[in-house]
């Protein structure tokens, strides 16, 4: 039984696009104006989709994500005039044969939210109380753990890439057939703070090397890291383009934020160099960190 769920379930989610598709149709079935969606790395490691929607009732999450559970039709008659996007009951079971799933869920009935994880075959394994609003909230971990090579094909840089696409266009289109959805997307979420002295500062120094002056920190621990090191410098010097000023050393500072799963420090027994595995998404958000700070691209 279980490898005739996985099979059928391998047919109906075949991508991450498709995973997002199927979780942000049931967040506009569900009545909701405003659904975040998250992914980290590309969706492969995590896919969430959070609403503001009606919720689940606490008397169908014992079934809601077994295949073939629905709520939105109660008979033959309702298939001639359906609203909504889904009736079929699959996707959330299909979803669960194939990753690891939770889903947060609070009606305007419950007075705190659960969050429940569930098995593969969708039942529910735990549960415990959380701190979200009114609406639902899947994550989807893991995607295709259980189908290697089809992990594998979606995890060339490539195929990573038209699949964000892909998701960005899907969210893009609802978003215009719905213009009161509110729809926001974000990809390996990392917070960047950093010290960058405006161009003719004054604490300069000519001296010394500029590794000397640039301090990265990942998670509070200061690291070396020849990339944004050089990014850094790029940007910097750039604006020094035809002056005299140009090998003046600036006090540069970067604290980056990941979630801890995302970087590996062990790479030295110093620990001061560090592994980032979503290090082209850093380099593009640190790039645009600069380019908002001092106007123009580098390079
Ligand atoms: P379908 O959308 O075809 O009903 P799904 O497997 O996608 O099947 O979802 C199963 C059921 O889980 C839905 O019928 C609905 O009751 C509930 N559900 C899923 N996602 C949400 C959500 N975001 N908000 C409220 N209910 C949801
Ligand atoms: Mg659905």
């Amino acid at each position: 039984a279980d490898t005739v769920r996985l099979l059928s379930s391998s047919q109906v989610i075949t991508s991450v696009v498709n995973v997002v598709k199927e979780l942000v149709e049931n967040s506009m079935d569900a009545g909701a104006l405003s659904i975040d969606v998250k992914l980290e790395n590309y969706g492969l490691d995590r896919i969430e989709v959070r609403d503001n929607g009606h919720g689940i009732k606490t008397a169908d999450t014992p079934v809601m994500a077994v295949r073939h559970f629905t709520s939105k039709i109660c008979s033959h008659e309702d298939l001639n005039h359906l609203e909504t996007y889904g009736f079929r009951g699959e996707a959330l079971g299909s979803i669960c044969a194939v990753a690891e799933v939770s889903i947060t869920t609070k009606t305007n009935e419950d007075d705190i939210s659960t969050q429940y994880m569930l098995d593969l075959t969708g039942h529910i394994v735990s549960q415990k109380p959380s701190h979200l609003g009114q609406g639902t909230t899947v994550s989807v971990l893991k995607l295709f753990m259980n189908l290697p090579v089809r992990r594998q094909y979606y995890s060339s840089t490539k195929k990573c890439k038209d699949e964000l696409k892909k998701v960005q266009d899907l969210l893009m289109a609802y978003a215009i057939i719905k213009p009161e959805l509110r729809v926001t997307l974000a990809h390996n979420k990392i917070l960047l703070d950093g010290f960058f002295p405006k161009p003719g500062a004054d604490y300069l120094s000519s001296s010394s090397s500029s590794q000397d002056k640039t301090f990265i920190f990942v998670n509070n621990r200061p690291v070396h890291h020849k990339d944004i090191m050089k990014l850094l410098r790029q940007h910097y010097t750039a604006q020094y383009e035809e002056e005299a000023t140009r090998n003046r050393h600036p006090i540069l500072m970067l604290k980056v934020t990941v979630s801890p799963s995302s970087v590996d420090v062990n790479l030295t027994p110093d620990k001061t160099q560090v592994l980032l595995h979503h290090k082209e998404a850093l380099l593009t958000a640190v790039e645009a960190l600069l380019v908002s700070l001092y106007g123009f691209r580098a390079t």
